[in-house]
């Protein structure tokens, strides 16, 4: 299938320096695969000169096509909004610093027409810092348990996807949003391979550890509704605890004449359980602010220019 359409999405934040040599290793791989094809890049509001070379990129070659966004709305956004305008058959997700390496688009395609919707890369050897890693790990074990999955930390956005699977993506419109995620939960015939994960070769994660915080517990909460079945799991066993905890003392009192002694025992209780009553409004809150986020129903993104008649 020569003329297969493939379309490349990718978000550029703060690796402007990677793109050409992002574009020209994209088209060594993706002819040899097709004539045809896309490479969307989606300006996420990167503070470098990204758009100005996406741009020189785009009048050089027609098939590259930039989005800009209006200002950093995050990668996921940023995937979304490429989605949008991607037309391909297929298409790729992959990150634009070549930490995902444009060579191995051919391995997930011929994967692919082995009879995939999906094609989704496995890292067999993660090149992120130590920080990074155990907090992903860290994320997928909570993350896994909570949903019910069973999820690691190598797999990765990068893949390959049939519009089938892009469609239903797209259908997609809530706001806590997690693309690799979302492929997970839509089914499909899906495999993982193993890829070569590199190094960043120019700057740094734009993910500091507050950032992924934030994301690993939204979506925690948007994707699992266990830890609001867990406190009220834990609310009874406390009661029911409580009630041997007082058949014991009416024991000790009646029968083996003890005093109840308990100034201690009752300031730690007081505590406890007023540490976790706040816990559980604070659980409850988390998912209340979800709800008033996805009620206002605001656009996922804002595009503020593109190098292509949309
Ligand atoms: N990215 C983005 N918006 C952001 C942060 C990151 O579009 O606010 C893109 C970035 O350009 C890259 C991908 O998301 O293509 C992964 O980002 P990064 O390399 O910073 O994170 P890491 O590789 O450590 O997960
Ligand atoms: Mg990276």
């Amino acid at each position: 299938m020569k003329n297969v359409y493939i379309s490349v999405v990718t978000p550029v934040y703060k690796c402007a320096e990677c793109l050409d040599e992002l574009y020209t290793r994209l088209i060594a791989s993706l002819r040899s695969i097709t004539n045809n094809f896309e490479i969307i890049m989606v300006d996420d509001g990167s503070p470098d000169n990204a758009w100005h070379i996406i741009t020189s990129l785009a009048t050089r070659d027609k098939r590259v096509k930039g989005i800009k966004l209006s200002r950093n709305f995050g990668q996921h956004y940023a995937i979304t909004a490429g989605l949008d305008f991607a037309k391909g058959r297929w298409v790729v997700v992959m990150d634009a610093d070549l930490q995902d390496q444009p060579e191995e688009i051919v391995k997930l395609y011929n994967k692919a027409q082995e009879g995939y919707d999906i094609v989704v890369g496995k890292r067999v050897e993660r090149k992120d810092t130590f920080i990074k890693k155990i907090t992903s790990k860290l994320f997928f074990t909570i993350y896994s348990y909570l949903t019910d999955t069973n999820i690691d930390g190598s797999i990765s956005n990068f893949g390959i996807y049939s519009h089938k699977v892009i469609n239903s993506i797209k259908s997609f419109k809530e706001h806590t949003r997690s693309f690799g995620l979302f492929a997970i939960w839509v089914g499909f015939k899906r495999i993982e391979i193993a890829i070569e994960h590199s190094n960043r070769k120019k700057g740094k994660s734009s993910y500091s550890i507050k950032k992924l915080f934030t994301l690993a517990l939204d979506s925690i909460i948007s994707h699992s509704d266990k830890p609001l079945k867990l406190f009220l799991t834990s609310g009874f066993m406390l009661s029911f605890l409580s009630f041997l905890y007082a058949i014991f003392l009416v024991i000790q009192f009646y029968i083996f004449s003890i005093p109840v002694t308990g100034w201690t025992s009752l300031m730690v209780s007081i505590y406890f359980l007023g540490g976790i009553i706040i816990a559980c409004m604070g659980i409850i809150g988390l998912y209340l602010n979800k709800i008033y986020d996805e009620a206002k129903n605001r656009p996922l993104y804002i595009i503020a220019a593109t190098t292509f008649k949309e």
